[in-house]
């Protein structure tokens, strides 16, 4: 009698581990950023090239060039008065 006892071979079973990172669709951080009286454009004040203070505000600046700009004429970009409301766009 020849009995070949076979054991059943188990391949390895090679787990489809994909399992990608979650993306959180709200990465996007609310940072709070301050507009360049200059050229208008929101600039964080931890990367600000640049800031001064008029009249107890804090005004930050994209670059030197619009810093440069402010320290011309200060009262030009950051008028004392706000604008009248009711403002035609
Ligand atoms: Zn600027």
């Amino acid at each position: 009698m020849h009995e070949f006892l076979r054991e059943p071979r188990i391949g390895h079973f090679s787990m489809a581990a994909a399992a990608p990172a979650h993306l959180n669709p709200d990465t996007m951080e609310r940072a709070m950023k301050e507009k360049d009286p200059v050229c208008g454009m929101l600039v964080e004040p931890t990367e600000a090239a640049g800031q001064r203070t008029l009249d107890g505000k804090t005004f930050y600046f994209c670059s030197p060039a619009c810093v440069a700009k402010f320290d011309k004429a200060p009262q030009r970009y950051a008028p004392a008065a706000p604008p009248p409301p009711g403002g035609t766009g």
